[in-house]
């Protein structure tokens, strides 16, 4: 039991990490106002979800109407054209909410506001947008499991036929330059579906490095904040283990960002100091991370995970009052997070204001905040910061020695034969992306019913990863099929190792298996992993 609930305190202590993904299994959402909720809360905002009506227009597709209260409007008659698409249906639909809800949340106040094919001439900038709202809405069809691009050109087709527009729309490029464009765009989001995928495993197995440069990547592609905030928050993870290398006693306290609090046993029975000082790199990599939490409010100024975060990477970048400054202005956008409480009490620890360290420490732990229990026996258990260093390790393994998470042994060799397979190393991937030379670090895939293969090169690592796909109809090695309750999960395969919350959804890690749990404690897919270090030859 005790175990259980320690579980559950480290989905809060990793809910700074936003990776928005749904499950399938609610996507066989019955109606259409569900499947637009679904889709909507992917986006993993904080703007509030704007209405979704219906229309008798037969001249609209859909569009985002922008304003005080914003809306989106999907006409009768492309829901018909939708529906005539039978088993592609909600695929369909899928496509066109997305397009709109991508409008709404990248803040495209003033672009073009039709799914496809009016009459109004498109200034550049608006194509631009377009084309954005493109890629983006279908990345995220594909994370709440829609087969969406597979079904872009047909229903870009039909669309003009049932909506008789003419093909060669003025504004627009012809149809059938269309058509070959939305295979470019089909093709570019499936390729970054699975970077992104890759890139939360790494984040979630503590590949710090080749994650941020893999968000890095897909925020040259296109300008999302989380992207911005993931890339900001693996920079500031491989920053805090490098000060926890050199320097333990300089952060005894757990920051909400980070992934998990048992990795402080290890830095702490370390102890030694290190011979290398890491302090430049680690300055460099904090102020990389500030300015990627920066550009992720940019895009939305009420984004609380980016300005709590921002506030971590100024506390270690000896920058207490900065850190104050953007809870202040959090607060004035009037955004209220538990996690903040931690955030200021740390600040003011560092400042050497122990009063209010304390009062904030509570507050966070009467609010439940992440790693509150952990901070405040902390902050109580010596009156002097002076001498901390000493018995900072033995209040650690104190802390942890009995809540640590039984560590669950999978049987790979099982897990992979339910996939019809012996080996999770596949010899041939039809596609691969090249995301850094310098290191070179890329990730292939290949798309098959039932799941994706994908494997991540490194300089130093190969990762090969077998990801279910939603419509999978395989179970794993012990039963667990998607859709299961969570509990059930639990009771066959005992407490995961590891649980990284993303936004809407929760990495359930083992060894070598993670599955993946969504809000409503149901199982929509898992994922089997090996790694495989690289000799130096
Ligand atoms: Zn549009």
């Amino acid at each position: 039991m005790n175990q259980h609930r320690f579980s559950v305190k480290i989905v809060s202590i990793l809910a700074l990490l936003v990776m928005a993904i749904m499950c399938s299994s609610e996507l066989k959402a019955q109606n259409l106002y569900e499947q637009y909720h679904v889709i909507a809360k992917s986006f993993g905002s904080d703007k509030k979800i704007p209405k979704l009506s219906i229309v008798n227009n037969n001249k609209v597709v859909a569009q985002f109407i922008n304003g005080v209260e914003p809306s989106i409007q999907i006409s009768k008659k492309a829901i018909a054209v939708c529906k005539s698409m039978k088993k592609d249906s909600s695929n369909a639909l899928a496509v066109i909410l997305s397009h709109e809800l991508a409008h709404y949340y990248l803040n495209h106040a003033d672009c073009s506001k039709y799914f496809a094919g009016n009459s109004i001439a498109l200034n550049n900038n608006s194509v631009l947008n377009e084309a954005e709202a493109d890629r983006v809405g279908l990345v995220q069809t594909l994370k709440t499991g829609y087969s969406s691009t597979k079904i872009y050109q047909t229903l870009l087709d039909n669309i003009y036929t049932e909506f008789n527009l003419n093909e060669n729309l003025k504004g627009y490029e012809s149809l059938e330059k269309r058509k070959e464009q939305a295979a470019l765009i089909a093709q570019e989001a499936e390729d970054h579906y699975r970077i992104f995928i890759a890139a939360n495993f790494l984040t979630a197995s503590k590949n710090y490095v080749p994650a941020f440069i893999m968000y890095d990547y897909l925020t040259t592609k296109y300008a999302f904040k989380e992207n911005y905030n993931n890339a900001g928050v693996a920079r500031l993870n491989t920053a805090i283990e490098l000060l926890l290398k050199n320097n333990p006693k300089k952060m005894p306290f757990l920051l909400p960002v980070e992934l998990d609090g048992f990795s402080r046993l290890s830095y702490s029975v370390e102890r030694s100091e290190a011979t290398t000082d890491n302090s430049e790199k680690c300055k460099q990599l904090l102020q990389e991370a500030n300015d990627k939490f920066a550009k992720a409010i940019l895009l939305d100024k009420k984004y609380a995970f980016a300005y709590l975060n921002m506030a971590c990477a100024n506390i270690l970048l000896d920058n207490p009052d900065a850190a104050l400054g953007y809870i202040k202005d959090l607060e004035l956008n009037g955004i209220k997070n538990k996690d903040s409480y931690t955030v200021k009490a740390i600040a003011y620890y560092s400042k050497g204001d122990k009063k209010n360290a304390m009062s904030n420490f509570e507050l966070a732990k009467k609010y439940n905040a992440a790693n509150s229990d952990y901070n405040l026996k902390l902050m109580k258990s010596k009156d002097s910061f002076l001498n901390f260093l000493p018995d900072f390790s033995g209040f650690i393994d104190k802390y942890f020695g009995d809540k640590k998470p039984v560590l669950t042994l999978v049987n790979l060799q099982n897990e992979t034969k339910q996939f019809g397979i012996q080996e999770i190393k596949l010899p041939a991937y039809d596609l691969s992306i090249q995301i850094s030379s310098k290191p070179n670090i890329e990730v292939s895939y290949t798309e098959t019913k039932n799941y994706d293969a994908i494997k991540i090169t490194t300089p130093t690592n190969d990762y090969y990863l077998l990801k279910t796909t939603p419509y999978t109809t395989f179970k794993s090695a012990k039963g667990i099929k998607n859709g299961d309750a969570s509990s059930t999960l639990i009771k066959t395969y005992q407490q995961p190792k590891l649980i990284t919350s993303a936004g809407n959804f929760n990495y359930l890690q083992y060894d070598n298996i993670i599955f993946t749990e969504n809000y409503k404690s149901v199982i929509c897919d898992w994922m089997l992993y090996k790694e495989i270090k690289k000799t130096a030859n």
